[in-house]
């Protein structure tokens, strides 16, 4: 990837320290420690991603980090991916943390008998998955040996392949809309290491073609570019730096299905084999919340921000009117801090600039009097005195500081 001038500015791991977001230590090469702001991101997004997905009918499930290997014998992802799967002994049992939640994720939909009526069943996971990368390649939060992964199974009849594929398409536009993300497509093809037999290759890729071109998205296709077990779409985004990266991926699945014996009932009462559509709409967490650092130049939106407002009382006399003010916010639940520190108004007003705190209300005696805060807005200054109430109220409504 070209770093351009614009992007080496933007450095997520020098805004990572700056904001006090996560940080690296040898005693864990290529793994995040989480500071307590950069979990409100965290979890802001995961928040976010759940309630569309609550909306659209999926449910939440959790599977084990550490299962014992044979799984991913069964799945195919030792013999295909064994160089990305961390493995490990324990009393003679050979055990493996999962780079994925796809094998696990299908015990739970074998946990009973499902009839034609129950599907689609759309699980999703928000899971910790780890993955052995080369360790030159490792940068930052970009690429990173453990990560959450924002993912989806989606269990289907043949029949409805199109409309779910349609509606995942429908949910990652709406996604990265929401971040000013430019989406675009691509469909990649089987690659010359895959499982399977070839028919069913053909029909998983046609099944991938029809929904794009139903959808009248544009596409570009990338021959032998596939998972091993099925066929994808890329779902690209380009930033505000003018990179492209591939966020998210829509695959098709007829292998995991046969591999693990699935099934449901159809309407004869005859055991069919069920569809899966694997699906990540931001991929991980950890290199999403890079491309976002970037991309935003640090200055995230408000409903990201992990903290927004600062309040800064001009003397000690105004602590007590800040407190309350600050009361307020926090009641309202806006992540707020009290700046009551002996610096100087100018350093403590050039501090939030620089911490890209998105208001900085600052109290004094002519506050006090009018029952105001005067407002300093990220990106537009000065805004003018206005009483705690009405700013509540407009930030409740202001459009930039909405989610969707
Ligand atoms: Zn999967």
């Amino acid at each position: 990837m070209k770093r351009n001038k614009k992007a080496c500015n933007a450095d997520h791991r020098k805004l990572g320290e700056l904001l006090d977001l996560f940080s690296f230590h040898d005693i864990a090469p290529a793994m995040v420690f989480w500071h307590p702001k950069g979990m409100i991101i965290i979890n802001e997004l995961r928040n976010y991603i759940r309630e569309l997905q609550k909306e659209r009918g999926y449910l939440e499930t959790a599977t084990p980090l550490l299962v014992k290997k044979e799984l991913y014998k069964i799945s195919g992802h030792w013999e295909h991916y064994q160089e990305n799967i961390w493995s490990l002994k324990i009393e003679n049992q050979a055990f493996a943390l999962k780079p994925m939640s796809c094998p696990e994720t299908v015990y739970i939909y074998a946990s009973k008998i499902r009839s034609y009526k129950d599907l689609p069943l759309r699980f999703s996971e928000f899971g910790y998955v780890h993955r052995r990368e080369k360790s030159g390649v490792l940068t930052g939060l970009f690429r990173v040996y453990g990560f959450i992964q924002d993912d989806a199974h989606i269990f289907c009849r043949p029949d409805q392949i199109f409309t779910e594929i349609n509606n995942v398409l429908k949910l990652l536009t709406k996604i990265h809309k929401t971040f000013n993300l430019k989406t675009s497509f691509a469909l990649a093809t089987k690659p010359s290491k895959a499982m399977g037999d070839l028919k069913l290759w053909k029909k998983a890729e046609n099944s991938l073609e029809f929904a794009l071109k139903k959808r009248k998205l544009r596409y570009e296709t990338r021959p032998k570019d596939g998972a091993f077990y099925g066929p994808k779409i890329d779902v690209d985004v380009e930033d505000s730096l003018g990179r492209k990266w591939t966020l998210a991926t829509i695959q098709l699945d007829f292998q995991i299905p046969s591999k693990f014996n699935l099934f449901y009932i159809d309407q004869k009462g005859k055991k069919q084999e069920p569809v899966i559509i694997h699906r990540s709409s931001i991929g991980s967490f950890e290199r999403f919340i890079g491309i976002l650092l970037e991309h935003y130049n640090g200055s995230l939106p408000f409903w990201l921000s992990p903290v927004q407002i600062w309040i800064i009382p001009i003397g000690k006399q105004h602590t007590k009117y800040a407190q309350d003010a600050m009361k307020k916010f926090i009641k309202n639940n806006y992540r707020c801090e009290l700046k009551d520190t002996n610096e100087t108004m100018s350093k403590k007003i050039r501090e939030g600039e620089i911490q890209k705190i998105p208001y900085l209300l600052v109290l004094g005696d002519k506050e006090i009097n009018t029952q105001t805060v005067r407002i300093r807005q990220r990106g537009k200054g000065d805004i003018g005195a206005i009483n705690i109430e009405k700013f509540i109220a407009k930030i409740k409504t202001d459009a930039d500081n909405k989610r969707f």
